[in-house]
């Protein structure tokens, strides 16, 4: 145990309820409890005990206690619950009668380091608690929660033992020559070598579902003025929020809303219309458009039904080819205007008449989930950290080159350092390797109490 100094802080959310739960760990936790409550008993393991919590002769609250011995706690260490009435003035009270008798305020996060400074829990794991606490939709929750039951972690552990393996055996064929026959072959640890990549190569890739999971979907509603983009906006957000009016360009300010559609979160931005213009106004609106389209991860382009399309589509378009654009005619409730062909698949709406938007809806969460809401594909380990794509893809890279001189029969010993800083890498997203600024600055993204 390396820190064990009692830390108290206020476990629920601030506000009114009715429980709320103060939280006390560290070595001393029992001897604090016996200070603040009445009547003092002989404390076992994982029981509830009713009483009152005292501070200075006066009672603060009618509370239940709950003891959870080390190692049988979610730090390792002695741990208190006390279940108060969930006002903030009684939590308040309850904690700092912890803290008047000897406890001292956790730092966000501490909870869970300590959690992790005592071996009960890896980094990724946890990561995950984080992710779980902030998972806002079923597939966040299910993409967290299997990573907290290590699945992401001992895919990870797997990979990097793998690595030892052809470090020993590389270094057994550099230190004892006489038993490279015994030594694993440059020809199998390249076969292997090709499969690790490809796993590892995999997993990266599941970040941008993460990522999407995380944060959810960065979504510009494009189009020329007048299509319908303001209304297909307050469509999806359910409300009148932004500016609809029939003068072309009355959009000016790029707004960003969140909606939750399903699995996944849409942070909406609404933009002016792509437009050449002389109006100064209407000007920064255009080029905000275009600064927002540049690193929007999800286009909804819009065009008119009603009205022939233009040529002006086709070339923005063009332009936008390589992002993940939706093609939207709206205004399919009035008879079609001429269009401009080559246009491609198109998702015909209505978005005042909401008609058309549930297939909309579904299209989006197929492109951006692809399989995850099956069942099936919930057990899949998702990368839901920029922390850990960049450390794995520095393990890929080295692995990558160490292969290459392999291949090409470099030395042994300048093919292990690369195997080297791949296995240090897979170890710093386990925590094994890191350093404790790293450890710092992950717990301090938590939340008080946790
Ligand atoms: P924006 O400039 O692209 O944001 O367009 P707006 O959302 O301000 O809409 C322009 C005009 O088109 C408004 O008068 C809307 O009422 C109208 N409009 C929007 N969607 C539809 C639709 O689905 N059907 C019809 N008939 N009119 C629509």
């Amino acid at each position: 145990m390396t820190e064990s100094d009692v830390i108290a802080a206020i476990a629920t959310p601030s506000g009114r309820g009715a429980v709320g739960i103060v939280r006390l760990s560290g070595d001393g936790a029992l001897d604090i409890l016996n200070k603040i409550f009445r009547p003092v008993r002989q404390w076992e393991s994982h029981r509830m005990y009713y009483g009152n919590i005292y501070a200075g002769g006066e009672v603060i609250d009618e509370v239940m206690a709950c003891p959870m011995l080390s190692p049988r706690s979610y730090t390792r260490e002695n741990t208190v619950e006390i279940y108060a009435h969930g006002g903030v003035a009684t939590l308040h009270g309850v904690l700092d009668a912890a803290l008047i008798s000897g406890a001292r305020l956790a730092l966000p996060g501490e909870f869970t380091k300590r959690a992790f400074l005592n071996g009960r829990i890896n980094l990724t794991q946890a990561e995950a608690v984080m992710d779980l606490i902030g998972a806002t939709s079923g597939a966040a929750r299910r993409a967290g929660l299997r990573q907290l039951g290590g699945g992401l972690g001992k895919r990870i552990m797997a990979g990097r033992d793998r690595l030892l393996v052809w470090l020993a055996n590389i270094e057994l064929s550099i230190d004892y020559p006489e038993h490279e026959e015994e030594a694993m072959n440059r020809a199998t640890i390249l076969q292997e070598g090709h499969h690790w990549l490809r796993d590892m190569i995999a997993l990266m890739e599941s970040s941008s579902l993460g990522k999407v999971l995380r944060e959810g979907i960065k979504t510009v509603i494009l189009g020329r003025p007048n299509v319908g983009k303001s209304t297909l906006l307050n469509a999806i957000l359910g409300e009148e929020r932004a500016i609809v009016h029939e003068i072309p360009g009355t959009t000016r300010d790029v707004l960003t809303e969140q909606v939750q559609l399903g699995d996944v979160v849409l942070r909406l931005m609404d933009t002016a219309g792509l437009r050449e213009t002389t109006d100064p106004i209407e000007g920064i609106g255009v080029e905000k458009t275009n600064e927002a389209a540049k690193d929007a991860e999800l286009i909804l382009y819009v065009m008119d039904y009603s009205k022939p399309t233009a040529q002006e589509d086709k070339e923005i378009l063009s332009r936008l080819n390589d992002k993940h654009v939706i093609k939207i005619l709206n205004k399919c409730d009035l008879p079609p205007g001429e269009s401009v062909d080559d246009l491609g698949e198109a998702f015909k709406i209505s978005a005042q008449n909401r008609i058309g938007l549930t297939a909309l809806y579904d299209e989006i969460q197929c492109k951006f989930l692809k399989g995850l809401l099956s069942t099936q594909e919930a057990e899949t380990d998702i990368i839901t950290r920029e922390r850990h794509k960049v450390l794995l893809q520095s393990a890929v890279d080295h692995v990558k080159q160490s292969m290459d001189e392999l291949r090409q029969g470099t030395a042994e010993d300048l093919v292990s350092i690369g195997l080297r800083e791949a296995y240090m890498a897979l170890g710093e997203i386990l925590g094994l390797e890191v350093s404790d600024d790293i450890v710092d600055r992950i717990f301090s993204e938590f939340c008080v109490g946790k």
